[in-house]
Order: structure tokens, then sequence, then C-alpha cells
């Protein structure tokens, strides 16, 4: 039984706007759009391969698809746009004319598929009705026609089993009930034990509970099951899965899903009949191998569902080699016509094979390496797009310490598997369970634990706890909650919505079961799976020299970067192209920096060595003397142990150009906490302790007489070199001794010092000659020659905005854009993000963190500025960034265009930057940036 649509049976009498499209007018959807992103946008992503597919004479079923532009329309209105529908029943005219079968006819039924379909992919977030066409007379017919009465009545029920759940909404267990009542009745164990017999009677029962709970009989008019089907799924675009997904991947809420309707063939017709789904490669290694499964005499959502065991797809051979041939010439086709790894899936109808979508394949990081990677060297490809291909997440996902396999499996068979959540956030982290942001940050920062923060949920002022932590565990909320945001936003790894634990917030303590962890506990969070262990699993980052294929791609990224005219740099500068350098303090971080790919260290913090315990004392007697004498005297104990430093790091870099940072903090940062000597002053005056005493009380008075209000912004940097200039003397003596030695050695080194926290040319003017002398000194001494430099750091505001005049005395800057942005903004880092950046960003006053990536407005105007004003005075001046920022692709893009000569940043990132740089050299190629600015 059928309404007879009143429509014509072609679409060209249809006037006004097409809402429809049949899968072999591809030309009019490109028309209509103007490019194939268009078309994906009009007809959706499963819709442009079937219509693709379709044009490259791979056997589709016959359909047609209804387009994005109808569903927003519909999302407005609540109806169908004017002309959709008798366009849409006009399609059905030529689809039936193509198969040479009838909708809603009991002699020849024609069936369809009604599929959702968006622009980008949201697998299994919107609904697909199947079989509709079926109804108590036409099932009859199908049975006839087929000689298969189980497959008939099988379809029908299937047909309304998803009828009631999508349209209605209805909760499976109204259907899932029965069928196993069934199945226990008659003794049954699977659905392919149910006979004819016994589907007809089900579907019987499941026609009755559709009228119980919709309230209306099961529609036998095949247009309106059409038409319900339509709509469900526009609907879907609107459901909370849906739209969770689109939080979660940045896919816009305007875009609308399509509607596919596609002629259903069958795969449960018999044993010359299957289905399955594959991927032309291995989505998780990157083999170039199919992967794949099929099952004989069944229907797609049995493979999906895993009901049966499936083969794997090379048995196929066996089954229907015929079949099997013409699968694997025309995934070898689809492959090369979309140069990337297809995802597949299909039906062979008695013998004839069908297929029923392709879509780029999903895959794991290290898969999407080696396809790329692979897929340049069969000239599948360019280069330049393998590197384009990838993005530096995917780099990051294979650097980050992750979870030693092995000791993950362990754990998982051990059962010291506690729960799984949602995996907000990626990465492995391993720490003592706290349950509130002060505990967590004060057991963090104060008794230097690596902590793990559980909460119920989280809140703005829990970020604090967030930050200091290793990793966030929480048991509510999702992939878009409060927590995974900030997790993501700050590279913590996050397990959300673990809703098996029970926390106790009073007792400290959290449950699964029988199982408890109490505060202070150690346990394992894994950001990539959402799975947490009890008790610590061992991490490990994964070396580079190992992972070939990104090794290979980071090649062609530095080759891309360093090409001929891929950047209009200006004349004369030290680099072609933009270069990555490393922050690396000791020789094994440069080591490291160096085996990831950095062509020279950007800072080397020389504070850090002063905490060594074997120095300190020393330090606090350098700092303790009164005069330039006693000074002097201490510091010739520390010029062995810098010299040594030094050595070890021009060693690791032999040939590389090495930036190292003359001392920079204020001294306060060596002396002992000054509240915790106050407490052991005050116990020992009233034990009436007199050993010793004098000493703690001199060493309380000299702490006291170095308070200063605002320490970052008192007696640090250049000022303090330029109050007690002894210390850096003896820096630069060791680090010109130690650049000596190692020349006589035979190692290329490329000293570079650099002056921190400049804001006047008088500075450099006061400081750098005598420095400059001892480097003289130390060469003639020695009767050794090397290239050098003298340079400073941009890190306030004032520098950059002189940066000509600093230009006369600095041969290279280095933008320090940590202080530049806390100087710039006039925020305090660690108070912004503890109590306002979160909110800011909320609230949309800052679109990013201005400490992850640069606020190009701002901070990234002044650097612009002392660039070309510096490059004025001196053309050849050599310019890199070493604050964190470093790392950040976005910043990255920047420093490239206002023509940086490097990035420096954690070696861990340099691979990273690698991309970033060849990304943003490609994204510029060939456009005149710094030159025409
Ligand atoms: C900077 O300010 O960006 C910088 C690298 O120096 P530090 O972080 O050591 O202050
Ligand atoms: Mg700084």
């Amino acid at each position: 039984m059928a309404t007879k649509p009143k429509a014509k049976a072609t679409q060209k009498s249809v006037k006004g706007k097409k809402w429809v499209y049949l899968f072999d007018e591809v030309r009019a959807a490109e028309k209509h759009t103007g490019s194939w992103e268009g078309v994906r946008g009009l007809l959706g992503g499963k819709g442009a391969g079937l219509f693709d597919m379709t044009r490259a004479g791979v056997p589709v079923p016959p359909g047609f698809t209804v387009t994005t532009e109808a569903c927003n329309g519909f999302r407005k209105t609540g109806s169908f746009p004017a002309g959709m529908w008798s366009q849409a029943t006009a399609a059905m005219k030529v689809v039936e004319k193509r198969t040479g079968k009838k909708f809603g006819d009991a002699s020849n039924p024609l069936l369809v598929s009604c599929r959702s379909g968006a622009k980008f992919s949201m697998p299994g977030m919107m609904n697909t009705i199947l079989n509709i066409g079926l109804n108590d007379e036409v099932v009859e017919g199908l049975s006839k026609l087929t000689n298969n009465p189980r497959f008939a009545w099988d379809s029908y029920r299937r047909l309304i089993e998803m009828f009631g759940a999508t349209v209605f909404n209805l909760d499976d267990e109204i259907f899932e009930h029965p069928l196993a009542e069934h199945k226990a009745k008659r003794g049954y164990k699977v659905d392919t034990d149910m006979t004819a017999e016994a589907w007809k009677e089900l579907v019987s029962e499941f026609k009755k509970a559709f009228k119980q709970h919709v309230g209306f009989d099961f529609p036998q008019d095949v247009y309106k099951q059409l038409e319900f089907a339509t709509k469900a799924v526009f609907e879907s675009w609107n459901g909370k899965r849906a739209i969770d997904y689109r939080r979660a991947t940045a896919i816009s809420d305007d875009l609308g899903t399509a509607v596919n309707i596609v002629t259903m063939v069958f795969g449960n017709m018999g044993d010359d009949s299957g289905t399955g789904v594959a991927f032309t490669r291995d989505p998780s290694t990157g083999d170039k191998k199919m992967l794949g499964e099929y099952l004989l005499n069944a229907q797609g959502e049995d493979v999906v569902a895993g009901i049966r065991n499936a083969d794997p797809i090379e048995n196929l051979v066996k089954n229907m080699p015929k079949a099997y041939k013409q699968f694997m010439d025309i995934t070898r086709k689809l492959e090369k016509h979309y140069r990337d790894m297809q995802d597949v899936e299909f039906t062979i109808e008695r013998g004839k094979l069908w297929m029923l979508q392709t879509r780029n394949g999903k895959r794991t990081a290290k898969s999407t390496v080696k396809i790329a990677v692979d897929m340049a060297k069969e000239k599948l490809i360019a280069k330049e797009e393998a590197v384009l291909r990838i993005t530096p997440e995917t780099v990051d996902a294979l650097l980050h310490p992750q979870f030693d396999e092995s000791a993950m499996k362990k754990a998982e068979t051990d059962g010291t598997f506690f729960a799984k959540g949602v995996n907000a956030s990626p990465g492995a982290a391993v720490g003592q369970v706290y349950f509130d942001a002060d505990t967590t940050e004060k057991m963090t920062k104060e008794n230097k634990q690596d902590t793990i923060m559980v909460r119920p949920f989280t809140k703005p002022d829990d970020v604090h706890g967030m930050i200091a932590s290793q990793g966030v565990l929480t048991s509510e909320g999702g992939a878009t909650s409060h927590a995974a945001v900030v997790a993501r936003q700050f590279g913590i790894p996050c397990v959300v919505g673990a809703s098996a634990i029970k926390i106790d917030l009073e007792k400290r303590q959290m449950t699964v079961g029988d199982v408890t962890v109490n505060e202070g506990d150690w346990i394992s969070v894994d950001g990539n799976t959402g799975k947490v262990f009890i008790g610590k699993i061992p991490t490990s980052a994964p070396s580079l020299e190992e992972q070939t294929d990104l090794l290979t791609l980071l090649n062609w990224a530095d080759e891309i970067c360093a090409r001929k005219g891929i950047r209009s740099t200006p004349k004369g500068g030290p680099t072609r192209g933009l270069q990555v350098w490393a922050n690396a303090d000791y020789p094994k971080d440069a080591r490291r920096a160096r085996s990831y790919g950095a062509v020279g260290i950007g800072l080397c913090r020389t504070e850090h060595m002063f905490f060594e315990p074997e120095r300190l004392p020393i330090v606090q007697r350098m700092i303790l003397s009164g005069d330039s004498e006693g000074r002097t005297v201490a510091l010739s104990e520390l010029l062995p142990f810098q010299r040594k430093d030094f050595d070890g790091l021009f060693e690791a870099m032999d040939g590389y150009p090495v930036i190292i940072r003359l001392i920079d903090p204020p001294l306060h940062e060596f002396m002992p906490d000054e509240e915790k000597l106050l407490e052991e002053v005050i116990t020992m005056r009233v034990k009436n302790e007199s050993e010793g005493l004098k000493e703690k009380e001199n060493l309380l008075d000299a702490i006291r007489g170095m308070h200063e209000s605002n320490p970052m912004m008192g007696m640090r940097g250049v000022r303090l070199s330029i109050s007690m200039p002894e210390i850096v003397e003896m820096q630069v003596r060791a680090i010109f001794e130690a650049a000596a030695d190692c020349t006589l050695r035979g190692i290329v080194v490329k000293p570079e010092v650099m002056i921190p926290l400049t804001g006047t040319v008088k500075e450099l003017e006061w400081i750098q000659p005598r420095l400059e002398r001892i480097a003289a000194a130390v060469m003639d001494e020695k009767k050794v020659k090397f290239e050098y430099k003298f340079g400073t750091m941009i890190e306030i505001p004032r520098a950059a905005v002189t940066a000509s005049e600093v230009a006369q005395r600095a041969e290279f800057f280095s933008f320090g854009t940590n202080d530049l942005t806390q100087m710039t903004y006039g925020y305090s880092r660690d108070d912004a993000e503890r109590n306002f950046l979160v909110t800011y960003q909320e609230q949309g006053i800052l679109e990013k963190n201005p400490f992850q990536t640069i606020d190009r407005g701002g901070v990234g105007k002044l650097m612009e500025w002392a660039i070309a004003e510096g490059r004025k005075t001196r053309p050849t001046l050599e310019v890199g960034i070493c604050g964190e920022h470093g790392g950040d692709p976005d910043s990255i893009e920047w420093c490239h265009i206002i023509g940086n000569n490097y990035v420096s940043c954690s070696p861990f990132r340099v691979p990273i930057a690698r991309l970033a740089a060849a990304h943003s050299a490609l994204k510029y190629a060939g456009k005149k940036i710094a030159e025409d600015k």
C-alpha cells in the first residue's frame, strides 16, 4: 500500500530550489556550490562519497540525497521546505525505474535505507533507518519473491525496531525484551537460530508494543515511513549525542545533515550474500595491507555489533572469488582516487558486489604518519602534502610520555584496574590522590609530590589545583565538561565521567565496589584510553630514533623550511628559513634536543646549576660576603663547576650555536626560606640553644636585608650584573675557557652570551665591554679563536620599542616572551593563571591564554617592531624566541611571519616545532611577508 506521490516522475519538472540530487547529478551539485568542498557541504561527506563513486563507475545502489540546506530549512520551521518532498518522491520514481522495482509494491518491492551524513563525519552520532518500504503486504511478497521468508520477516522486525527506537525514541528494551523471551522459550542461543515463524510471531508482538508506546499503528504507508524517517534524521542533528560530539570536535552547529536515501541491498539472502567493512591500510599500524572483516548471510549492523564472529577479509577469496577480486580492484582505485586510506562498507547480494560507503579512514597517530610517508614514497601525494597531513597533536601524541605497554597489560590482568571514564585529555599521569584543589596545589608545590586531583566535577576555582597536578580525574561530566576543557587547554592528562567511582569528600576516599582509594594513595590515569589503575604504572618517553617514518617526515619538514625563496626574510640574515633550537640547561638535555633535531641551543638558564647541592653553599657564601673581594673568592670556587657545565654543552652541540644566559633571578631565590629560618631561630631562643644561633640570626638579618617588594621587577637580570659584576665575569670566563678547551679538542664551538632583562642600551654599554674584554683575554691566554656573539633578551617592552638602539650593542636578540607577555599585559603569570585567566577566557575577554600562544596584536606587534628596527641598525641581527611560546604552533607561525631566525623550545617539543615551522613555510610559501609589512 502506498500513497500515490503527486509529483511528476522527473526532477526537471519541479520548479524552484533544488533540495534533492540523484546520485548521478554530481555536476549539478558542483555547479550549485562551485567546488568539491561545497558539494561536501551540500550533500554531506557520505553523500559526496556516493556521488563520487557513482561518477567513477563503482557499483553503488541507486539513490538520492536530500541536502543539508533542506535540513537547515526544516530545523528553522519544523516542516520540509516547499518543494522538497515532491522532489524526493519524484526522485523515488527515478530510482524505481533504475532498479526495476517499485516502492510499496508487494509483487516487486523496492526497499530503501535512510542515512544521515554531515559534511564532517560524526560516526554513530545521528540516525539511520534500514528496510523502509516493508509493510504487512510487502513482507509477504518479499518472502515469495526471494523464497526466503526468514529473511523477509527478519528484515521487517528490524524495520519496526529501528523505527521505534530512532523515530519515536522508544527504549531498546521494549523490543529487546520480547526477543530475549522468544529465544529463551525456544531454547535459541543466537539470533540466527530464529526461524521464519519465530520472526513472524515476533513482528506481531513488535507491532503491538509499537502501538502501545507510540499511540498509533506502525505506518503501513511506505511514503509515510520515508517521511517519518527523513524527519527523524534531520532532527537527530540536534540530538544530545550529536551536539556533544560537535562541541568536542569543534564542528559548527550550522552545517546540518544531509539524508541519503539508498536502495537496500541485502547481504542476508543466503550464502551467496554477505556484508563487510574494510580499511584499505591498517588503521592501527599503517601497514599497506587491507584490513577488514565480513559475514556471510548477514546485514551490515551484524558486523558492527559483533553479534557473530566475522571472518578476515582475505577469506572472502575462497567464498566468492569473483566478488573478492572486484572488491580489491575497486578499493585500490578508490584509494588512488582519494589519495588517502579509505574506510569502506560493502554488501554482496546474491553474488553481486555493491559499495555502500567510502570515506577517509580514522587512524592512530602512528598510522597517520606511516600512511602519509608511504603515500609520498609511492608518489600518490607530494612530500609537502604528507607534511601538511600531520598535525602537531599527532607528533605530540607519538612523543608524549606513555604508559609502558607491557606494564599496562600486566596491570589489566593483575586486577589493579580501578575504573574507566571518558578520555578527555591525552597523556599518562601517575600521582598521589588529593580531593581538593588547595591540597593538591600544596602537596605539589610544598612537598614536591606528584599529584592527581580527584573531584566529582571541577569549577573555575579548582583550576590552580588542576594546573599543579600531574593529572585530573572526575566521576561526573563528559568530553566538554569544565575539567575536560581546562585539562586540554593546559595539556594535563585527564579522565572525566568515571561514573563507577563513588567519591566521599568527607572521608576523603573514593570507592568502586569494595575497592577503596584513600587520600595520598597512588593511582595511574591514562588520558589516552580513559582507564584508571591503582598504583604506579611506569611511563616512558618514546625515542625518536625508533620512529623511522616520523624521522623521514621531519627531515622533509626541515628541508621545506630551508628551501630557497620559501620566505622573504631580510637579506643577510644568519639562517635561511625558520630553524628549531632548544632550551637546555644540561648536556643530557642538549643531547636529547639534538636527537630530536634541534640545530642550536637557544637558552641555557645558568642559574639552575647554582642550585646543585655541592654548589648552593658556595653561592650562599658568595651572596653573604659583603664586598667584591669576598664574592670573587667564592666565585673562583664556582668557576670550575660552570666550566665543566659549559664544556658538556658545547661537546653535545658540536658545530651548533649555544646561547648561554647570564644569571637572571633575584639572589634571594638562592637563600633559605625566610619564614622557616625565623621559626628555627625562635625555637632555638625559646629552648635556650646557643650553638649556631648567632649564625642563623646573621643569616636571617641578611635575608631580611635583601627583601624587595616586587622581586621579579627588582634586582635581577642585567641590573644584578651591574650591581655585582663579579658573578657574570666569572660566568663569561667559564664559558670562554670551556669553549677554548673544546676547540683545542677539535670541537666546533659557537658560544653566544646572552644578557637578560635589558631595558636600555645603556645597560649593555656598561656591562658588555667588560665581558668582551674577558672573552678576548681568555682567547689570548689559550691561544685559540672561535666564533662568538654577545646579545640580549628582549623581555621588557622598552627594549623592544628602542630595539634600533639596543641592536647597536647586541649582536642577537632572543624574545623572552614569558616576561615580555607579563610586562606587556601587566599580569603576573602565576597570579593570572590562578585567579582570573580562565574567567577572562570564559567571558571572551581573552581569546587564548597569552602565556601559551603569542598575543599577535600586542606582544606580537612589539616583536615585529623590534625585529624591523633592530635590523635597520644591524641587518645581520640574529633573532630567536626562547619563551615557552617557542613550542606553540600558532606562535611559531607568527615567528615565521615576522622573520625570526629560530624558535627555541623544550627538547620534547622540538619535533612539533619542526613540523609547525614547515606548515608555516608552506602556508606562506611565495608570499612576501616581512618585506611587505
Ligand atoms: C622568558 O622570560 O621568556 C624567559 C625565557 O626567561 P625566564 O622564563 O627564565 O624568565
Ligand atoms: Mg625571562
